[in-house]
């Protein structure tokens, strides 16, 4: 923890107002290319945190009769506003994130798409109704919001995952409480300002910041109905676990060791760009990095070009033009990621592309690793087992597509897969018997776009809804069927009926 008072420090955001914690706990949010100290981030405390749910549960009061017409047109000014500060933000996120700015952009765009749907709530939040159920009688239903829902989000994707969370919630008549990573908090409260701006009105939406103490108080309070989180397994699941226990709904979306299968009849050069895209992209920090490749058969001979291939992608710091693969997001992540290497090493794996310690030019103090790559992996060892969460592939062989296959149903992460062929009859196999929640068939980040949901699986995820799409206007709103009967007035004849059943 540092108390350094010079730099700007980062706000809470409480029943509309942006506030100074008063807390003693803060953080340095640290650029990862020059470890500059941007801002300094409060731990917030019990009564802070208290203050946001207390400021989300009143104005559910009004929130939640306020008209989805009017609710559907502050996430139509919103996605404007998002689109009209575009630059900014992602500038804002590359500084704090590390990651390149048109892939800051990016992640921008993917989080501005879920803000799209929120505008359509009107057609997402409509209720059944099943005319004549009995003798004039009919039933419908209710889809109405649970209260006040809270977020919890990973420090890879600081405006998409956000944005996965609050708007839906709120489109959907929540109120929220949102605790974003306290690594990279400074595009998320600028996006949360231009929430603001957008009309949402004061209490509907807080942010709170901290870490694990922040957390465990989500999970525990009484007046949270609802926990979305986003992270690591290890902490998605003490999360889930925790407020689940505590008669929350929970859905968390965690970690993951992603598979390509790359069929001998497969494009080589379009399948080796999308692989390395996929690989090094965002120094591997994505949820869905293709972080293991399975070559079958003759496709095993493509190793070298692949290798050759690679060594062409820039390092740097993710605000120069050009760069490929910018810093990690911390000097821990760096530590751990070069231990798993050197660990790769020791338990006999190959280490055929070995990106530590890479040059970078003006930039002598970044989190960087460049890409690395290791052959001969086999399932045992701790750079298969472990998500790596950085800039390095683990290849594998197999005979066949069967034994490939195989291989991936038997790891226990289930968020995301490809295979890569040009056969219909292969890919179709694929999609049929693969374990995996989103499945890519010449696409190696099969990530859906809004219309669906996030659908990882496995140990990769647990609760039922994923984030967006139609199953979380499920996630964040209770069903209620109405069973209803007008008697006629001038009706006669109407008996006592002690049985169960409508007549
Ligand atoms: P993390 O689990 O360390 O942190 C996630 C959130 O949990 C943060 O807000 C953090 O403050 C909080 N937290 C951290 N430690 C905690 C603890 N002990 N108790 C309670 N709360 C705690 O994850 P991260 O390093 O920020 O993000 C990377 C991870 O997120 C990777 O495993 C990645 O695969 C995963 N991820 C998953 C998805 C998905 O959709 N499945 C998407 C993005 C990232």
């Amino acid at each position: 923890m540092n108390t350094t008072t010079q730099v700007p420090t980062v706000k809470l955001l409480i029943d509309g107002k942006l506030v100074e914690s008063k807390t003693s706990q803060w953080r340095d949010i640290v650029n990862p290319a020059t470890q500059e100290v941007l801002a300094r981030v409060p731990f917030a405390t019990p009564d802070e945190m208290n203050a946001a749910v207390a400021s989300a549960k009143e104005a559910f009061k009004t929130w939640r009769k306020t008209p989805i017409g009017a609710r559907a047109r502050i996430f139509l000014k919103y996605q404007q506003l998002i689109r009209e500060n575009m630059q900014e933000l992602a500038a804002i996120l590359t500084a704090e994130q590390g990651k390149t700015l048109p892939d800051a952009e990016g992640d921008v765009f993917r989080g501005l798409e879920v803000v799209e749907h929120a505008s359509a709530i009107g057609n997402l939040q409509l209720g059944e109704l099943a005319n004549n159920v009995a003798n004039g009688v009919d039933t419908y239903t209710l889809n109405q919001p649970l209260g006040v829902c809270a977020g919890i989000t990973p420090f890879n994707f600081p405006a998409m995952i956000p944005l996965w969370m609050f708007p839906m919630a709120i489109a959907t008549g929540n109120t929220f409480v949102l605790k974003p990573s306290e690594q990279d908090p400074m595009v998320t409260m600028r996006l949360a300002e231009l929430a603001m701006e957008a009309g949402v009105p004061a209490g509907v939406l807080n942010v709170v910041h901290g870490g694990a103490d922040v957390v465990n108080m989500i999970c525990d309070h009484p007046d949270i109905k609802a926990v979305s989180f986003v992270g690591s397994t290890k902490v998605g699941t003490h999360v889930y676990n925790r407020a689940t226990q505590n008669g929350k709904r929970a859905q968390c979306m965690m970690g993951a060791k992603n598979h390509a299968i790359i069929m001998p009849d497969a494009n080589k050069e379009q399948t080796l760009n999308n692989l390395l895209g996929a690989a090094f992209g965002a120094a591997g920090q994505r949820c869905m990095a293709l972080s293991v490749v399975i070559l079958v058969g003759e496709a095993q001979k493509w190793v070298p070009e692949l290798i050759e291939k690679t060594k062409t992608l820039k390092v740097n710091a993710g605000a120069e033009a050009g760069t490929d693969v910018g810093p990690v997001v911390s000097c821990a992540a760096l530590d751990r990621i070069s231990s798993l290497i050197a660990t790769g090493e020791q338990e006999g794996a190959t280490l055929a592309l070995d990106g530590r310690n890479p040059q970078v030019a003006g930039y002598a103090n970044g989190n960087f690793v460049g890409p690395t790559i290791f052959t001969n992996v086999s399932p045992e060892m701790s750079i298969y087992r472990e998500e790596i969460f950085g800039p390095v592939l683990c290849i594998i062989n197999a005979a066949t597509m069967d034994e490939a296959i195989d291989i991936i149903n038997a790891n226990p992460n289930g968020n995301g897969t490809a295979i890569f062929t040009r056969s219909g009859a292969s890919a179709r196999r694929f999609q049929e018997d693969i374990d995996v929640g989103q499945v890519g068939i010449n696409v190696p980040i099969p990530v859906p776009v809004p219309l669906f949901s996030f659908s990882g699986s496995r140990a990769s995820k647990l609760g039922d809804l994923g984030p967006y799409g139609k199953q979380v206007v499920q996630f964040y709103t209770q069903t209620k069927t109405v069973t209803q009967r007008w008697f006629d007035e001038d009706e006669t004849g109407s008996t006592v009926n002690t049985t169960i059943t409508l007549k």
